[in-house]
């Protein structure tokens, strides 16, 4: 299985997902064009996504999902409550995401015996509900997604805990974000418990879920305004040290830039 952001970050999300002959995108929340020359530049044509998965329906994560579904004839797999969310309308296959409970994921044409790309939805903290996080299984290795969430919780770590990457979010230093340009609304919003995880918290959510299979950490959705790539670094260096994982390998994730391909 491989693992590649396309996109990371309040502007748009989006990563695809490679598990044998089995292409899944986790969410897709760039303008259509602007997914379209992400895909070029990962060398990946679009048509040959056979499923998108939502995480929740705010706009930088749903945008053009339904739109790609429509072009690509991919499967959309939300929540249930998402499904009358404008930006999911134009997919012709739906199918529900259960929450706590696996599916598993095939191409159309895939014989039942092969192995199947299989996708958990786990509940997590945030204010478009339900927001989820996923865990993706493919022949024995495991890549888990986690962002947008509001605070650290414990709860999480039986169902995504000991993934081969980690993806997770890192958001905001929390010195930046009480003196940065956000109004004061907006900051509680952020820093709250339906918003985002701070470089702290995330340090701690990394302490929940970081196992001994851990060998990729991707820091993702940094705020452009609220956070540096130094200060998240630091935060999750400091932390895998603590955790005695220092060869843990480190990448930040890019609003900009298609990241590469990581084998999981
Ligand atoms: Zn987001
Ligand atoms: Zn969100």
């Amino acid at each position: 299985m491989h693992i590649q952001v396309l996109s990371s970050g309040s502007k748009g999300n989006c990563t695809l997902v490679r598990a044998g002959d089995v292409n899944l995108l986790i969410d897709a929340g760039l303008p259509l064009r602007e997914l379209e020359t992400r895909f070029e530049s990962a060398r990946f044509p679009a048509r040959e996504i056979h499923h998108i998965a939502l995480t929740h329906g705010h706009l930088d994560h749903a945008r053009s999902s339904g739109s790609l579904a429509k072009r690509t004839g991919a499967t959309l797999h939300l929540c249930e409550r998402l499904m009358l969310n404008k930006s999911v309308e134009q997919a012709p296959i739906m199918q529900t995401l259960h929450v706590g409970t696996a599916d598993q994921l095939r191409t159309p044409t895939q014989p039942l015996e092969t192995d199947a790309l299989e996708l958990l939805p786990v509940l997590i903290p945030h204010d478009a509900v339900p927001t989820v996080a996923f865990r993706m299984e493919h022949k024995g290795r495991r890549a888990v997604y986690l962002t947008d969430m509001g605070e650290p919780t414990a709860a999480i770590a039986s169902q995504l805990r000991d993934s081969h990457v980690l993806i997770l979010e890192f958001n905001y230093d929390e010195e930046m974000l009480r003196k940065g340009p956000y109004p004061i609304n907006l900051k509680k919003r952020v820093a709250g418990r339906g918003g985002h995880l701070s470089n702290k918290q995330a340090a701690e959510v990394l302490g929940h879920l970081a196992g001994p299979n851990l060998h990729t950490l991707v820091l993702a959705h940094l705020s452009e305004k609220n956070n540096t790539h130094g200060l998240a670094l630091a935060a999750a260096t400091t932390k895998l040290l603590e955790l005695g994982m220092p060869h843990v390998e480190i990448i930040i994730a890019s609003q900009d830039e298609v990241g590469r391909a990581i084998k999981v």
